[in-house]
């Protein structure tokens, strides 16, 4: 396919998870202002519904889905529904996530489950139900959006981190299975993001100066500075590397 340099995704089908906002509705308008047609998959159906609008606006193409990430049985009806609306998806980024702040005594059997489920196992459901497609054409991005805390234990954090982790590690193992099938797998992984998900933290005025100090760059990202990353991750222009973690962090991971 060729590439068009300021339309570099034009031609290809990207399903965004958690699109409805934060970074992953970054992500989707991105990927549709980079020439793909996104499929922005989400469980609130008036976000999403207003994220696809936002990207055909300007002239772009996109669909709104209802998913959640955690039922197996709803991945596989709504990656089949985005096929048959929109083609085989070319370009997974599995971005939806939660957390919850508890002392590790405290966390509950459903709690756990929940963010296994809704962090990682989800990302594995989604390019199980994917790839296939991916693979009889012999070219694939997916993208999965990690943390800076998959590799940092983090007090009151642990279910989170552990399924960052594993994100980390699923990451590598896809990339390596799949290589030879022209997929590449990458794990973006953000530091400290203005969306919803840190808000209670950084409300806090000693959490967020605590925060601060520990990134060199003194400050948290945007959801819009995810976007080029995520675009070159997407696009044929990063056909060489596959398999890693990259950290967008304000140099948080690179410090003491
Ligand atoms: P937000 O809370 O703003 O958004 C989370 C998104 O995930 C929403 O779109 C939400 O949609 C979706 N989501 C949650 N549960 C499900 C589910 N069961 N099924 C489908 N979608 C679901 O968070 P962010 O945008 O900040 O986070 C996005 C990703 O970035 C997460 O993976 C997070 O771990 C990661 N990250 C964020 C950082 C930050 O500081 N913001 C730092 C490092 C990583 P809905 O509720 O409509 O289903």
């Amino acid at each position: 396919m060729a590439e068009d340099a300021a339309r570099p995704l034009a031609g290809r089908v990207a399903l965004v998870t958690g699109a409805s906002r934060g970074i992953g509705r970054a992500l989707a308008l991105a990927l549709g202002a980079a020439g793909a047609v996104v499929a922005c998959a989400a469980r609130t159906t008036e976000q999403v519904e207003a994220v696809a609008a936002a990207i055909r606006a300007p002239g772009g193409r996109a669909r709104a889905f209802r998913l959640d990430v955690t039922r197996a049985d709803d991945v596989l009806g709504q990656t089949g529904a985005v096929a048959e609306a929109l083609g085989p998806v070319d370009i997974l980024v599995n971005n939806a996530g939660i957390t919850v702040m508890r002392q590790t005594l405290e966390v509950s059997d459903a709690e756990w489950d929940t963010i296994l489920a809704t962090n990682l196992t989800s990302m594995f459901l989604c390019a199980r139900a994917v790839a296939p497609a991916m693979i009889a054409r012999g070219w694939g991005r997916i993208i999965n959006i990690g943390s800076m805390w998959g590799k940092n234990g983090v007090p009151r954090y642990t279910a989170y981190c552990v399924s960052k982790a594993g994100v980390d590690a699923l990451t590598r193992c896809l990339a390596v299975e799949w290589a030879r099938h022209g997929i590449r797998v990458n794990c973006l992984a953000p530091g400290y993001m203005n969306t919803d998900f840190p808000r209670e933290a950084m409300a806090d005025e000693r959490t967020r100066a605590l925060i601060l100090s520990k990134v060199p760059l003194r400050r948290i990202g945007e959801p819009e500075e995810v976007a080029p990353l995520a675009v070159y991750l997407a696009s044929p222009a990063s056909d060489f590397l596959t398999g890693q973690t990259i950290y967008l962090d304000g140099g948080q991971t690179a410090s003491w």
